[in-house]
């Protein structure tokens, strides 16, 4: 039984058809129309009626990043694209000839990380996803979290820092701004100004421009280079504070860390333990959850919102 997973990013949409094992039978992409809100939708139609051609295909999930409604039918606000209070699941119904539910799409990758990859044989789940922003996604009892209005799950926008840094959602402090890709390159910038172990940073920036950026900093981790290390010391200090203060909410067996500094590895994920270990409440009783790098990658998203649209088709 297969059902259709589409994933709208800021610069493209993908699609699949998704087995009940989480296995893409088949798939396609297109750049994501700028701006317009009507292309985007034929997009989307197109890109279902396609994967659906000739199959069994039993629904279709669409992830999009912003504010779902709970019902997974509206799309509240979404940034890059022009949809406030989009009612986009009755927009598409009429359009293909399967069921819709509309997800947000880091719950979307969470859940296919939780069914199929490196969160499988939990009962409880939280996912970060460290790109430019802090994603967050939270399984709880065999299920996916979405709050009483659909906004629930918004891990990166916790307050770790009273009056700190400013963020895009229009508070202060939020991890977002310390334990993002972003914040990365902060920490990476300040050690090439420092000098000592932040020589080589200092180099490459020379080399390449006046800031550096992440694949600058990718590399010279994975050269062990020690201000590059340092960068992700700091950045796994602040995740790791973090989720010790999310293990008491929500006591998660695993923790899935993905996005793009994942691909750091253990080299992340050790730092992350170590402030974790120190800052959980009641450690040394409280069951210590895992960490793990995020296993489907760039297909999260697809296989996420195909399975979330199945089970929905399936129980109703
Ligand atoms: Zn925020």
């Amino acid at each position: 039984m297969h059902a259709i997973g589409i994933d709208i990013g800021g610069t493209k949409v993908a699609g699949a058809l998704v087995d009940e094992n989480g296995t893409i039978v088949r798939q396609d992409r297109k750049p994501t129309p700028a701006g317009d809100s009507e292309s985007l939708k034929q997009v989307v139609v197109d890109m279902i009626n396609e994967l659906a051609d000739g199959t069994d295909a039993i629904a279709a999930g669409v992830a999009a990043p912003g504010f779902i409604d709970a019902t997974g039918s509206i799309v509240y606000y979404t940034p890059n694209v022009p949809w406030r209070h989009e009612q986009l699941r009755h927009a598409l119904e009429p359009k293909v000839g399967v069921p819709v539910i509309i997800e947000n799409d880091a719950n979307a990758a969470g859940w296919a990380e939780f069914r199929f990859g490196a969160g499988r044989l939990s009962t409880d789940m939280v996912m970060l996803t460290i790109g430019t922003g802090v994603g967050g996604a939270i399984v709880a009892n065999d299920r996916l979290f979405r709050g009483g209005f659909g906004a629930g799950g918004e891990l990166g926008h916790m307050r770790i820092v009273p009056n700190g840094l400013p963020c895009g959602c229009g508070a202060n402090g939020c991890i977002e701004q310390y334990g993002s890709g972003r914040a990365l390159q902060r920490y990476a910038n300040t050690l090439a100004d420092a000098g000592g172990i932040g020589q080589k940073l200092a180099e490459v920036r020379a080399k390449n421009g006046n800031y550096l950026h992440g694949a600058d900093i990718g590399a010279l981790i994975d050269d062990d280079d020690p201000g590059a290390l340092q960068a992700v010391r700091q950045l796994g200090d602040w995740l790791g504070q973090a989720c010790a203060s999310f293990a008491a909410i929500l006591d998660p067996q695993v923790f899935v860390i993905g996005g793009g500094v994942a691909s750091a590895g253990e080299k992340l994920l050790a730092p992350i333990r170590q402030a974790f270990l120190q800052t959980l409440p009641a450690r040394g009783y409280h069951p210590e959850p895992e960490f793990r790098i995020a296993e489907l990658v760039n297909d999260a998203g697809v296989v996420g919102a195909a399975d979330v649209a199945r089970q929905h088709a399936i129980s109703r």
